[in-house]
């Protein structure tokens, strides 16, 4: 598919910065229409999203889970003996696991033609990139691609004690307390985890409500079921100081007053675009008022040269739609077939226990359209359940459009949500409408038949 004509004038086609999700697909694809490919990357080539995000938070959740099979079991006449969990092992495996995933993207880009550089670059121009050695490499296009990390902007004392997720996937021990700000996807899935492994688990967060965004019934069910899965919550409240306190670990204090105690202390309160330093402001990249680069539909900047794809242009700070952008960009740009992302339909999940699988419109963004909704929903004891004795149960709603009677939003919480939903996405793509849903036949016995039964 060889079909770009390298431009000599630089020496190289595309110079991408940042060698993750977006950044490494982008590259490939580039190099693959025959444009000479450079990409830089400071750390290791994987990204958050491989590095210390998705992949070894997903081994975690795995790790996590085994210890609700194992109370399930019970009922089914198990007797699991002896169970015993060594968080040294897990890191180790999961350190493995990481490091194999690394070299198969560097042997991936190496098979692509892309030349690696193992180094932090800069933006010095339009068509140029300073490297950490000083060296200057220009470029026909420049690809920004540098993600983002956690936010620490909280100005408290004792802010430095506080870790963040990329330490609590390589803490040396198992914590026996953790206290978790935020209520987001990263402090819930951790609390979730850490939680399971058998850590007393405190979510401090400054809402009444988890999840901002999701659902309300969404919101509401998970905060039950997280509570009874061992969770407890200080709603309406943030930490205000974190101080050292002997053989009683960390003293929390909230704005409440109250004071928690714990051996680690987590920040999950959002993520900052990797900007600083990237000597955008010289090159005329203009930033959003997040600080996120702006780009336009075809992830370009304001500089005609310069593009921007994943985290750090602030648009769905998700792992598959980062490398969407990345391909579509070096496809439009280097393919001379242009494509637009689809940013309709994005199924999402929160590996929270029980998991959140999500797509499509809550109820309340639908009613916000002005469209009038039919409203389906259950609410469940799934039939593992019955023998396991779980008080959990499943909760499901469809929010459809009366007029059109279109699916517009599907939302589930329950073993496999994740799972079941990327391929209810696939028919919300399709457009499906209700009576869709109801002429599909029902896989017995399963959670999912209940989306092609409920009335
Ligand atoms: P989120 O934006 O999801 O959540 C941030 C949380 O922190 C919110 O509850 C927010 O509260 C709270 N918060 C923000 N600022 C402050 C503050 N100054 N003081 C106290 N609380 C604050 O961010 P995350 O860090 O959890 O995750 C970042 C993004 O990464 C996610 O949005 C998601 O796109 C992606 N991600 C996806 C995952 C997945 O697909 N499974 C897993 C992990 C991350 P409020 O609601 O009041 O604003």
């Amino acid at each position: 598919m060889s079909s770009f004509a390298p431009d000599t004038r630089y020496d190289v086609d595309l110079f991408v910065i940042g060698g993750g999700s977006g950044g490494v697909r982008a590259a490939r694809i580039a190099a693959g229409y025959g444009a000479r490919v450079r990409i830089a990357e400071e750390y290791r080539f994987g990204g958050t999203c491989v590095i210390r995000g998705c992949v070894p938070k997903k081994l975690f959740v795995y790790a996590a889970r085994f210890a609700g099979e194992f109370a399930d079991a019970a009922g089914f006449g198990w007797t699991v003996e002896g169970a015993r969990f060594d968080w040294p092992t897990l890191i180790a495996n999961k350190d493995k696991e990481i490091t194999r995933l690394e070299a198969a993207y560097r042997a991936n880009l190496d098979r692509a033609g892309v030349e690696m550089v193992a180094q932090r670059a800069v933006v010095e121009g339009p068509h140029a990139v300073r490297l950490a050695d000083g060296t200057v490499v220009t470029a026909g296009t420049i690809l920004i691609a540098t993600g983002a990390h956690p936010n620490l902007g909280i100005d408290i004392p004792g802010r430095e004690l506080a870790i963040t997720s990329n330490e609590a996937l390589q803490l040396p021990r198992l914590p026996r307390r953790i206290v978790i700000q935020g209520g987001g996807y990263i402090a819930l899935e951790f609390a979730s985890v850490f939680a399971a492994l058998g850590a007393q688990v405190t979510v401090v967060h400054r809402g009444d409500k988890l999840l901002r965004g999701f659902d309300e019934e969404v919101r509401d069910h998970l905060a039950k079921e997280m509570a009874q899965h061992g969770v407890a919550f200080a709603f309406g409240t943030t930490i205000e100081g974190i101080y050292e306190a002997g053989e009683a670990g960390k003293r929390v204090r909230l704005s409440d007053g109250r004071d928690l105690f714990a051996d680690e202390v987590m920040l999950a309160i959002g993520r900052v675009p990797n900007v600083i330093g990237l000597g955008l402001d010289a090159a005329g990249v203009e930033l959003n008022a997040n600080g996120a680069i702006t780009v336009d539909a075809a992830s370009r900047t304001s500089v005609p040269s310069i593009y921007a794809v994943g985290d750090v242009t602030d648009r769905v700070a998700l792992t598959p739609v980062a490398i969407r952008e990345g391909h579509a960009f070096a496809d439009a740009v280097f393919g001379g077939k242009p494509w637009a992302v689809n940013y309709e339909v994005i199924p999402t999940a929160v590996f929270t226990e029980p998991e959140v699988g999500v797509v499509g419109l809550s109820e309340a963004q639908a009613r916000a359209q002005g469209r009038r909704l039919d409203i389906y929903k259950t609410d469940f004891r799934p039939l593992k359940a019955t023998l396991s004795g779980s008080p959990s149960r499943v909760f499901m709603k469809l929010v459809v459009d009366q007029a059109s009677d279109t699916v517009l939003g599907l939302h589930l919480i329950g073993e496999a949500s994740a799972e079941i939903v990327q391929l209810a996405a696939v028919a919300l793509n399709l457009g499906a409408s209700k009576a869709d849903f109801d002429r599909t036949m029902a896989l017995h016995p399963s959670s999912a038949e209940e989306l092609v039964t409920m009335r």
